[in-house]
């Protein structure tokens, strides 16, 4: 085996499909050592596919819908572990759940004639319109004939003799690829909590995002005591919905955490309305793209101090009185970035709860006190605060009562209760960002994994130690070469629809130029990965939302690894992004290593 030292200068010239103008020494030296290694790249080796795209949610049906546009003679497959098609909203079948971005503004732009004859019929869809929605996509363009349900892949080795990966489903069936698109989502592994005794609980208890097909609400929860553990996102729509059932028997809301949450003022869209709003899908993806997170809502430019105190209410009560993230979004530019701007907002939140929660310490109990309103990923809501107004709803605050255990009848909390349960609800949500790539075994090149733990063995060798991604753009990672993500680490997420589009784009016009020039093999240099990624934790010094233990800086305590806050997603704004991502591409994918 050729050894570091003996790559003399002249070895460059005989590696002409590296373009080492932008190859720092160390790359190239590490490139050519593995390819010297595994002997010559064999030219008559085909991988099965061209390009596998893993998960079939929005971002894998955008990236199939683009790539098979792009080269319709490229044997392309998305593998997808569900069923269906839908990703997120195939999975979260819950009660209550829905979009809380404008339905008009999460959507796909590229088939104009679908937007035209689509219709919404509420401004924030609920979760079945939107499975429906992504289902007519790829009926539409025939695109279940490219898709494998059913197919939750394990395992994914490098073959670094011929650069292609292996994937390995549960049934151990292989798929060998030479390109590989991660549409494995941020939110598609769910995670229940470390609580002793789950196991022991004899009544029907599951996840939200696992909602059991057959149950109907009406018919299976009549006269039950229902519990719930978890009062994010998803345990605020679930809540909120199964408040409003009467026959439910009685909902007990355990709450380790108080969550902000507001008015998400859905309405109903006419059809009339519906005809007008379709002359405006240009304008609404335009205004998306001006945006720092691709919503239709944007940061008033002035700070808090700069208007008077009246002024400033006015603000906040328009905001508060108006559907959708204008008032998460909408706030003065200082709210996430000032300590003093982002308590007055989180005050006039505060007093907006204990108006709604008629008793005084269940408002003070629902009041976070942890972080401020906004530095969280604020869930909308209709009617949670007013569910604790019911008789039937009881709040059980974890910050004075701890779960001690769950037992056969129910939950135990340490002041000795015993809350008998019927049925137990896990709104626990997600290992998010990094979860569903931990979940598979990774053979990366040299053989690296790409999580792995602390303290277990392979830890040292890890792409991403304790899920602490190292990415170029979000969109690539070291020791991963011919992997292109969408919605992966450090993209901005914002707007779901708005950010994969442009992902996808990206990924296409790579893939193209990979297929113009003969390569069959890229990598992000070690030099780009590093200044990208230092750049994403640049822009996360300043944010207040930083500096809170959330899933977006990586914590989430039922998940081994994620004790420590990191920087998972990329903080600067979608329009910055972009130009890092066009900058990229101008220069001619600088950045990337590729190989013929
Ligand atoms: C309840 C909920 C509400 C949301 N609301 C909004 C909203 O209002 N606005 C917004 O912008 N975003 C919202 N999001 C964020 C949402 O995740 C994105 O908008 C978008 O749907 C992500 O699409 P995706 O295709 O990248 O991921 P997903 O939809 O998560 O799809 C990933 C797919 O990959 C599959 N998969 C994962 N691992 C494997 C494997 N090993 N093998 C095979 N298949 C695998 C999964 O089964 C899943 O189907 C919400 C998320 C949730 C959970």
């Amino acid at each position: 085996m050729q050894s570091v030292e003996s790559l003399s200068t002249s070895t460059w010239s005989e590696y002409p499909s590296l373009r080492f103008s932008e190859v720092s020494k160390e790359d190239f030296i590490s490139i050519v050592l593995s390819t010297a290694r595994m002997g010559s790249i064999p030219q008559d080796t085909q991988p099965a596919y061209d390009v596998l795209i893993i998960g079939a949610g929005l971002s894998g049906v955008c990236s199939l819908y683009h790539i098979r546009k792009r080269f319709p003679t490229w044997r392309v497959k998305v593998l997808e572990a569900g069923t269906d098609v839908g990703g997120v909203w195939y999975w979260n079948r819950y009660p209550g759940c829905q979009i809380d971005t404008e339905s008009l503004s999460y959507c796909f732009s590229f088939d104009k004639e679908l937007l035209q004859e689509w219709e919404w019929t509420e401004s924030f869809a609920k979760q079945p319109e939107t499975q429906r929605y992504i289902k007519r996509v790829t009926e539409k363009h025939e695109m279940e004939k490219d898709m494998k349900f059913n197919t939750r892949i394990k395992s994914a080795h490098w073959n670094d003799r011929d650069h292609t990966w292996t994937f390995f489903d549960e049934e151990g069936e292989e798929y060998v690829t030479r390109f590989f698109v991660s549409c494995l989502g941020f939110l598609s592994s769910p995670t229940l909590p470390k609580i002793p005794g789950i196991a022991d609980f004899r009544g029907k208890a599951f996840h939200t995002s696992r909602w059991p097909g057959d149950i109907d609400i009406s018919r299976d929860f009549a006269g039950k005591k229902i519990g719930i553990i978890g009062t994010g996102a998803t345990g605020i729509q679930t809540i909120s919905a199964l408040s409003k059932d009467p026959s439910l028997g009685s909902l007990s809301v355990f709450q380790r955490t108080a969550n902000w949450s507001a008015p998400l003022r859905n309405t109903t869209i006419s059809a009339e309305e519906m005809m007008i709003a379709k002359g405006g899908y240009d304008a609404i993806f335009q205004r998306c793209a001006t945006t720092p997170a691709g919503f239709l809502h944007e940061a008033d430019p002035r700070k808090s101090l700069e208007v008077t105190p009246e002024a400033r209410v006015e603000h906040w009560e328009k905001l508060y009185n108006s559907p959708g993230f204008g008032k998460w979004l909408g706030v003065f530019s200082d709210t996430y970035t000032d300590r003093e701007a982002n308590d007055m907002y989180s005050a006039f939140m505060a007093d907006k709860i204990r108006q709604r929660v008629r008793d005084p310490l269940v408002a003070e109990s629902l009041i976070p006190k942890n972080h401020g309103f906004g530095t969280r990923r604020v869930p909308l809501e209709t009617g949670y605060f007013e569910a604790f107004n019911k008789d039937n709803v009881h709040l059980v605050d974890l910050q004075k009562t701890p779960i001690s255990r769950v037992t056969n009848l129910g939950i135990e909390t340490d002041d000795g209760q015993l809350h008998e349960l019927d049925i137990l609800i896990f709104a626990t949500g997600f290992d998010a960002i990094t979860g569903a790539f931990g979940a598979i075994d990774w053979h990366a090149k040299d053989g690296r994994p790409l999580i792995v733990s602390r303290g277990s063995e392979r830890y040292e060798s890890a792409i991403w130690p304790d899920h602490r991604p190292k990415t170029f753009l979000g969109l690539s990672a070291p020791a991963m070469p011919n992997m292109l993500m969408v919605l992966g680490p450090h993209q901005p997420f914002g707007n779901g629809t708005r950010s994969i589009e442009h992902a996808s784009a990206f990924i296409c016009d790579m893939l193209a130029y990979c297929h113009d020039k003969g390569y069959t093999y890229f990598e992000p240099t070690t030099g780009a990965v590093d200044l990208w990624t230092e750049h994403v934790f640049d822009c996360g010094k300043t944010g207040l939302m930083n500096e809170i233990d959330s899933w977006m800086t990586g914590v989430n305590k039922n998940v081994e690894g994620k004790t420590e806050r990191t920087v998972a997603r990329y903080a600067g704004s979608a329009i910055n992004y972009r130009k890092w991502c066009a900058d990229c591409k101008e220069k001619g994918y600088e950045g990337f290593v590729f190989l013929e």
